[in-house]
């Protein structure tokens, strides 16, 4: 009787380990469908960061830079800081950090070019 038990166990264990294997399979395709796996460069064609030390990455997330503006009529391509050919086209630069910035992208520290 306690062998069937111990048998039982060992098979639900098992059968967890597949459920939570695919579980994180799943999870793992999410990240990536939503660009959370890695540094978005391949939806974004601005954010290619490879060229930046981990220090100057964590410069940009510190001004809460995204490649879409969360408002509308505030752009990097109107900001005061913008750097217009500073990188291939579309991309820009910024003169607050390092790397290519998005047309359309946004930060905190965001100005009106005057
Ligand atoms: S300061 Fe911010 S909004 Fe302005 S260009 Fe730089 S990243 Fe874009």
């Amino acid at each position: 009787m306690s062998t069937d038990k111990k048998s039982f166990s060992r098979r639900d264990f098992v059968k967890s380990l597949s459920i939570f294997g695919v579980a994180g399979l799943g999870a793992t395709s999410v990240l990536s469908a939503c660009g959370g796996g890695d540094n978005g460069a391949a939806a974004d064609p601005c954010g290619d960061l490879s060229g930046l030390t981990d220090q100057e990455k964590q410069t940009r997330d510190l001004f809460q830079y995204v490649a879409e503006t969360p408002i509308p009529e505030q752009r990097c391509d109107n900001c005061e800081f913008w750097v217009d050919d500073a990188f291939d086209a579309p991309c820009g630069g910024c003169t607050l950090f390092k790397g290519p910035v998005a047309p359309a992208g946004w930060c905190n520290s965001w100005v009106a070019e005057s």
